[in-house]
């Protein structure tokens, strides 16, 4: 049971919070990404988790066990850090076994845990060279190897895979998942990546100014936002947000965007009633609409501004009034810019948002 618990947990510097009143657990081999933007405090946090830096006030334990004031090394815990940290004059079989040596480990031991976590990397053959002469992805793999060689039920990431290219960076989302779920550590993962955060986490808590905004499964954060700075900061596009007007009358909901209406899902009825006369933030993602080349009743006439095409779909910027919406069309649906389009918004893939909170209606 490797269960790690924040709660309440604040940090500042210079009088400025970096991390606010945090409160999270992670379930005993979960993998929990921590998402945000740059400078909202993921690294802080995961610093107070790892001890390299103490939270001026709340709790952490691990397993039960707090943790809050003790060293790094005596938490049990595996780092793999954005810079690697790896030693680059030393053999790729001593940096992997170096954590173990510096814990006073067996020799055979050692060797053994080195064996198998070079096996999991899939670097077995350069365990007697050097990483001053290997690429970035295999340097990024020694780094991995080392943390997971430590056997430590708890791994912490700090954006690992940020210093590789592209086309590595995705191949290696896709083996660190793999390897994460073998290994069955419990894993707190810092990126800014919103795409690396929706394909590895079992969950993902997203973080803004400080304070955990949100925290459920990929799915969630993405179809259900809790407020605007989630549905803007994941998915790309970012979630589209427009202005309406709520009218309420003899029962019946309904909202005015530009001169056309939409009429909410019924359980959000009560909720809107509240706005009556008053405008309302729409949330509705890009595929979530649906376009159609000749007018529908209840479906919202745009103008097509911008065609961009993307292979798998076309992702197009469409005008109503003076706002702008992104809007994805299959690739052989006929549109051009300049062209009329009727946009229909099923009510179960609208969120409706409080303008003056930003938090979505439920
Ligand atoms: P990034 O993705 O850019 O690494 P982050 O979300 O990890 O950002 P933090 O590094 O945790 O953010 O920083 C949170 C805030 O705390 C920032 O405003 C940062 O400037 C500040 N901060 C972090 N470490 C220190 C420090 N040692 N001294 C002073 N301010 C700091």
């Amino acid at each position: 049971m490797s269960e790690i618990r924040i709660e309440h947990v604040s940090k500042s510097f210079n009088g400025q919070y970096a991390v606010q009143d945090a409160n999270l657990t992670i379930a005993d081999g979960e993998f929990l990404v921590l998402l945000g933007p740059s400078g909202c405090g993921k690294t802080t946090l995961l610093r107070t988790v790892a001890g390299l830096g103490m939270a001026d006030s709340g709790r952490i334990s691990i397993d039960g066990r707090d943790v809050t004031y003790l060293k790094p090394g005596e938490r049990k815990i595996s780092m793999v850090f954005q810079s690697y940290a790896i030693f680059p004059h030393m053999t790729v079989r001593d940096n992997i076994g170096f954590g173990l040596k510096m814990n006073n480990v067996p020799a055979s031991e050692i060797q053994a845990n080195v064996a198998e976590a070079a096996e999991l990397l899939h670097i077995e053959n350069l365990l007697d060279r050097r990483p001053s002469d290997m690429s970035g992805g295999q340097r990024q793999r020694v780094a991995v190897a080392r943390a997971l060689a430590m056997k430590a039920e708890v791994l912490l990431m700090d954006e690992p895979l940020s210093n590789l290219d592209a086309l590595l960076r995705l191949e290696m989302r896709a083996e660190l998942k793999r390897l994460l779920a073998d290994v069955n550590a419990t894993t707190i993962y810092v990126t800014h990546d919103q795409i690396e955060a929706l394909s590895m986490g079992d969950r993902i808590a997203v973080m803004k100014d400080g304070e955990i905004q949100q925290v459920d499964g990929p799915s969630t954060v993405y179809d259900h936002p809790s407020n605007q700075f989630v549905g803007s900061f994941i998915g790309n596009p970012p979630m589209n947000f427009l202005t309406g007007t709520v009218s309420a009358a003899n029962g019946s909901v309904s909202v005015a965007v530009g001169p056309d209406q939409i009429t909410p899902a019924a359980a959000l009825a009560p909720a809107l009633k509240a706005f009556d006369q008053k405008p309302v933030t729409i949330g509705i993602r890009a595929e979530s609409m649906e376009a159609l080349s000749s007018p529908v009743p209840g479906a919202i006439k745009v103008s097509v501004v911008v065609v961009e095409p993307l292979g798998p779909q076309n992702l197009l910027t469409v005008g109503l009034g003076d706002q702008r919406l992104k809007v994805s069309t299959h690739p052989s649906f006929p549109v051009a810019a300049g062209d009329d389009l009727w946009l229909q918004f099923p009510s179960d893939q609208i969120r409706w948002i409080d303008p003056k909170t930003e938090q979505v209606l439920s």
